[in-house]
C-alpha cells in the first residue's frame, strides 16, 4: 500500500521560490568583475532568474541541453544556476583554470551551444572559440556600458534580461532530471563529467545545512570562497536560499586583502574554502595584525587541512574549522567534522585530534572501507582500506561514459581514497590511491607531466611526484633519467613544457637520477619516491 502524501518533485527552482517567499529581503552581495560591490535580495534574484529563463527559451534552449558558464562567484552566476536548471536545461560550470585542450574537450564533449562568461575570461573564450565549433552563442555577463570589443559576436547578458518579463512559472518535471554538469580531472585520460540531478542537488543541499554539518540558518552570513565552477561551491548556492542565509560572493578577489575586507564589511560569520586560500588570508592578517570581528566558523576541505592551519585559526583567530571531505562524484560533501555529546569533556588537544580527521558521514552517505580484494574491513580506526560510498547524491556513472561503470559489482562507488573509519564513524584519509598532485585547489596529473618529459629526446624515463610547498601545499617535482651520453639541463627540461601544458602545472624542479625504482610489475614506484623526497626543498618554496 502506498502512502497518501502529495507527490512534490524536488525541483531546484523550489529553493529560490522559497527564498523569495520567506526570505525575500535577505541579501546577496557580490564583488563584481567590473569593480563595484553589487547588492540585491533573494526577491530580486528570483525575478531576474525568471527573466533569464525567458531569455534562454528565446535563445532556443531546450530541456536537457547543456549551457556552459565560465564565471566567478557572483550574482549573475547565481541567476544562471537557477534560470538554466529551472527550465529543465543543465548548467555546465566550466573550470577556467583547466588547460586549453581540456577546456575544448569538455565544452565539445558536453555539447555546449551557449557559453556565458565573466569579462575576465574574454581572451580565454576568444582562444577557445575556433576549437569549439558547436558553440554558437557567447554571452558576456555584463551590461552594455562594459561590453568589450571582440573578434567574436557577443551577446550582452543585461540586454538579454532587459528584453524579457519576469512572469515565468517554473515547470515541474521528474526530479531525477539532470540539472548540473561538472567535469573532474582524474589521473588518466580526459576529464570526466559528473551529472547532478534536481533530486541529488536538493537532498545534498538539505544535508549540508544540518547543525553538525555546515550549520547554516537564516541567521547565517556565508562567504563561499570555493568557486562555483568547482562542484557548485560545495552546494552553498543551493543551501543558502534553502535556509534564507545572506550570501557574500567574492568574485575574482580571492587574495587575502580583498577577502578580509569583504568578511569585515559584510559581517560574514561562515565560510568555505580549500587550505590554500586560507593560507593567503592568514598571512595577510598576521602581517597587518588583524582580527575577524564576526567570522566564527569555516569548512575546509578539498585537500587535507594542515594541523598548523587548524591550530592558527583556532588559537590566533578564534575560528572553528569543520574539516570536510568529498569529491565531485559526491556532489561533493561526504563527511564533515564535528564533535558529539560524548566528546564534551575532551581536552583541547583531544578535540583538535578529532577535528583533524575528515569527520563523519552526513546522513545520506553510506561509507565503508575494503581491502584490495573488495572485502569489508573493520571500522576500528586502525584498519585502512579503499573508501567506498553509496547514497542519493553519489554518482552512478560518468556523463557519456564509453567505458564500464565505475561502480563495484555490489553497487558502491570507489572513491580512490584510502583511509580508516573509527567506531564513531570518523573517517581518516591516510593516502590516495591516485598519484595526482593537489596544488592549491587544483589537480595536476603526474602522468601528463611524465608524458611530456618523456617526449624530450634526451629523456629515458621520468617520474613526477608531489612535494610539500608552503603556499600551494603540493607542487610537482620531476625526476629524470637521461639517455646515455645525452646532455640536458634543468632549465632546458622546464622550457620543454612551454605551450604543452598549463603554465601553472609545470614542475617546480627537476632532479636527474641514475635510475628510478619500480614495482614488481614494472611500474614506477611513486610510494618509494615520495618517501625518498619527503623533505625535498623546492626552489619555489
Ligand atoms: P575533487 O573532485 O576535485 O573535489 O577532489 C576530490 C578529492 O580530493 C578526494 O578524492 C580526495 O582525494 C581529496 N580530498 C578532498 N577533501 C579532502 C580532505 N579533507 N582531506 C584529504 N583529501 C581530500
Amino acid at each position: 500500500m502506498l502512502g497518501l502524501m502529495m507527490h512534490w518533485p524536488l525541483m531546484i527552482s523550489s529553493l529560490i521560490r522559497h527564498a523569495d517567499q520567506c526570505h525575500g529581503e535577505a541579501e546577496i552581495v557580490s564583488r563584481t568583475v567590473e569593480g563595484p560591490i553589487h547588492r540585491y535580495t533573494y526577491r530580486d534574484a528570483h525575478a531576474r532568474a525568471r527573466r533569464l529563463a525567458n531569455a534562454l527559451i528565446r535563445l532556443g534552449v531546450t530541456p536537457g541541453e547543456r549551457v556552459a558558464t565560465l564565471a566567478w562567484n557572483g550574482y549573475r552566476h547565481f541567476e544562471l544556476y537557477y534560470g538554466v536548471s529551472g527550465i529543465g536545461a543543465v548548467i555546465h560550470t566550466v573550470n577556467p583554470r583547466l588547460f586549453h585542450d581540456q577546456l575544448t574537450h569538455i565544452i565539445n564533449h558536453a555539447g555546449d551551444r551557449l557559453v556565458f562568461f565573466d569579462l575576465t575570461f574574454l581572451s580565454l573564450v576568444e582562444k577557445l572559440a575556433p576549437s569549439c565549433p558547436a558553440v554558437t552563442t557567447w554571452i558576456a555577463m555584463t551590461e552594455r556600458a562594459h561590453m568589450p570589443d571582440s573578434s567574436l559576436q557577443l551577446l550582452c547578458y543585461e540586454e538579454l534580461l532587459a528584453a524579457e518579463r519576469d512572469d515565468y512559472a517554473w515547470p515541474e518535471f521528474d526530479e531525477e532530471t539532470a540539472a548540473g554538469l561538472c567535469y573532474t580531472s582524474g589521473t588518466t585520460g580526459h576529464p570526466k563529467g559528473v551529472l547532478f540531478s534536481h533530486r541529488s542537488t536538493l537532498l545534498h543541499a538539505m544535508a549540508v545545512c544540518l547543525p553538525d554539518a555546515k550549520g547554516y540558518s537564516a541567521q547565517s552570513v556565508i562567504l563561499p570562497i570555493v568557486p562555483m565552477f568547482h562542484v557548485n561551491a560545495w552546494g552553498v548556492p543551493y543551501s543558502a536560499p534553502l535556509v534564507g542565509a545572506k550570501i557574500v560572493f567574492p568574485g575574482a578577489g580571492l587574495d587575502g586583502k580583498s577577502l578580509y575586507e569583504l568578511f569585515e564589511s559584510e559581517r560574514v560569520e561562515s565560510s568555505a574554502g580549500v587550505p590554500t586560500v586560507w593560507l593567503g588570508l592568514i598571512q595577510y592578517m598576521k602581517q597587518n595584525k588583524l582580527q575577524f570581528s564576526t567570522l566564527k566558523r569555516t569548512t575546509i576541505g578539498g585537500s587535507a587541512c594542515p594541523p598548523a592551519m587548524m591550530r592558527t585559526l583556532r588559537d590566533d583567530f578564534g575560528i572553528t574549522v569543520a574539516h570536510g571531505w568529498g569529491m565531485t562524484e559526491m556532489s561533493p560533501v561526504g563527511t564533515i567534522g564535528s564533535p558529539k555529546a560524548k566528546h564534551r569533556d575532551l581536552s583541547a588537544e583531544e578535540l583538535m585530534a578529532l577535528s583533524l580527521t575528515q569527520g563523519r558521514p552526513l546522513y545520506g552517505v553510506e561509507m565503508k572501507i575494503v581491502d584490495g580484494e573488495g572485502r569489508d574491513l573493520p571500522r576500528d580506526g586502525v584498519a585502512t582500506g579503499n573508501v567506498m560510498v553509496k547514497g542519493p547524491w553519489v554518482m552512478r556513472d560518468y556523463f557519456k561514459n564509453d567505458q564500464s561503470s565505475p561502480l563495484s559489482a555490489d553497487g558502491w562507488f570507489p572513491t580512490g581514497d584510502v583511509g580508516s573509519i573509527d567506531p564513531d564513524g570518523y573517517l581518516q584519509i591516510t593516502d590516495r590511491s591516485k598519484d595526482v598532485i593537489k596544488s592549491g585547489g587544483e589537480w595536476i596529473s603526474s602522468i601528463e607531466l611524465e608524458n611530456v618529459a618523456i617526449g624530450h629526446p634526451a629523456v629515458l624515463e621520468a617520474a613526477v611526484i608531489s612535494v610539500f610547498h608552503p603556499k600551494w601545499n603540493e607542487r610537482p617535482l620531476l625526476l629524470v633519467v637521461k639517455k646515455p651520453n645525452m646532455n640536458l639541463s634543468r632549465d632546458e627540461m622546464l622550457k620543454f613544457y612551454e605551450g604543452k601544458i598549463a603554465k601553472w602545472s609545470t614542475p617546480d624542479d627537476v632532479v636527474f637520477v641514475d635510475e628510478l625504482p619500480h614495482t614488481a610489475t614494472g611500474k614506477l614506484s611513486k610510494k618509494v619516491l615520495r618517501e625518498s623526497y619527503r623533505n625535498y626543498c623546492l626552489p619555489t618554496g
